[in-house]
């Protein structure tokens, strides 16, 4: 349950009447929520996602992941509002579906043109499409933030726009140009941009939810025989999201799996194929049945070195030392990982890429995960073969709340973007 459902508040005080207001009973029919595609919340959070309302028809799946059945989504969204209110309290990581998405297409060998803002809906795809049958699919994921003056904040979308690239070179799909990328993620965000805040109030205050940002690149096309498939779509749907922990930093507790891999040489661990997810849902399950978070995964040649999370990346302090497995195909190179080792270099720290061992890990002051979603996320505890050490018992760590300061200052625009990282749209 680890997953949060979400309800619109209607309790509409904010902004005195200056807005006009939609009932939540309105919104709720005709924005149905699925459940969060992230991965982990630690157990003593998991119950504080409330929805409001009784979403009818909940079902379980066998790894444990409530989704909400999809209502109405083939049909345009159009609340009649000009802004939503959202409760951003306690929205958590649920999937809201909002107004727009972005689509656009390109044949084999071709290059992608024309793509357009469509409603938000289903999408028809072939029995026989590439994606579907063959797995020929990526994604991405990152987030834009309103800032105190208005504006809205894209961190590093170039970085995506490049991992994309390299991504489909890898699954033998053409990708969006970094141009087209961030061009439509910008028409996208900006779209959708009353989903994101109400500005004029202040409210949310800045820096408590952000809009996520998810663009997929997918084999659209038919094929039988196993080939690249002859087209494929790219799109982008976006939903408003909380800050992943309702309380800021909260420690998550890990188990190291040592029968299960995520990725081996050679494989696809280094990009954001839509396989490596699908992947790793039963170890996840298996760990969640048992009270933790996520797992977290060794090398598959000598299961002894640490990789990482099953959606995260992983770093351990020692001293005034910062270590993280080296990118070396088998790991997927975080924006937020590269992000971080940059902030913590210009706060003094000593940052390696290297082997990281699980002994040294188990030797660790400090565990701490970095990824779009949580940003930074403390590791309160890892278990491995049966046994479990505590970091700070079970409290969150310096070095962690510094860099994950540091860092959200930067993307929420709250101090100056010494690195260049941020893209600006309006
Ligand atoms: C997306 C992802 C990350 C984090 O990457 P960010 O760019 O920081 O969001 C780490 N590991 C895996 C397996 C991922 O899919």
């Amino acid at each position: 349950m680890e997953t949060s459902t979400v309800f619109l508040n209607a309790a509409t005080t904010i902004g005195g009447g200056f807005r006009r207001h939609t009932t939540s009973a309105t919104l709720l029919s005709r924005n149905p929520y699925l459940t969060t595609p992230f991965s982990f919340l630690p157990p003593n959070k998991q119950l504080q996602h409330q929805s409001r309302f009784n979403l009818p028809n909940t079902t379980t799946t066998t790894c444990g992941t409530n989704i909400a059945p999809a209502v109405g989504v083939n049909s345009p969204v159009s609340v009649p509002s000009d802004t939503v209110d959202i409760n951003w309290d306690t929205i958590g990581f649920g999937l809201v579906h909002t107004d727009h998405m972005y689509t656009m297409k390109c044949s084999l060998g071709g290059s992608f043109s024309k793509g357009e803002l469509v409603p938000f809906g289903n999408i028809e795809l072939s029995p026989c499409a590439g994606v579907l049958n063959y797995g020929q699919g990526l994604f991405e994921g990152l987030k834009a933030y309103r800032t105190e003056d208005d504006n809205i904040l894209l961190f590093r979308p170039e970085e995506n726009a490049k991992r994309m690239m390299m991504g489909a070179e890898r699954m033998c799909m053409p990708s969006p140009s970094v141009d087209q990328f961030i061009q439509a993620v910008k028409d996208t965000v900006l779209a959708n941009e009353r989903w994101h805040l109400v500005s004029c109030f202040r409210y949310p205050p800045p820096g408590k939810g952000s809009l996520y940002i998810r663009p997929l690149l997918i084999g659209s096309g038919s094929v039988l025989g196993l080939a690249p498939a002859p087209e494929y779509t790219f799109m982008i749907y976006v939903s408003p999201v909380g800050n992943y922990f309702k309380e800021g930093l909260s420690p998550i507790n890990l188990i190291i799996e040592t029968e299960m891999h995520r990725a081996t040489p050679g494989g696809t661990g280094s990009v954001k194929t839509i396989g490596n997810y699908a992947a790793v849902l039963k170890a996840q399950g298996a760990a969640k049945a048992k009270g933790y978070s996520d797992v977290l995964y060794l090398d598959s040649v000598h299961k002894k070195y640490l990789e990482e999370v099953s959606s995260c990346n992983i770093f351990i302090v020692k001293g005034n030392s910062i270590s993280t497995p080296d990118i070396k195909g088998t790991i997927l190179p975080g924006i937020t990982r590269k992000s971080i080792i940059d902030v913590a270099r210009n706060e003094g720290f000593q940052v390696e890429e290297r082997e990281v061992t699980v002994d040294e890990l188990l030797d660790a002051d400090e565990v701490f995960c970095t990824g779009t979603a949580v940003v930074v996320s403390p590791v309160g505890s890892i278990t491995y073969l049966g046994k479990s050490v505590t970091y700070g018992s079970h409290g969150v760590g310096l070095v962690s709340q510094q860099l994950y300061s540091s860092l959200t200052r930067v993307q929420m625009g709250l101090v100056d973007d010494k690195m260049g990282w941020i893209v600006k749209l309006k």
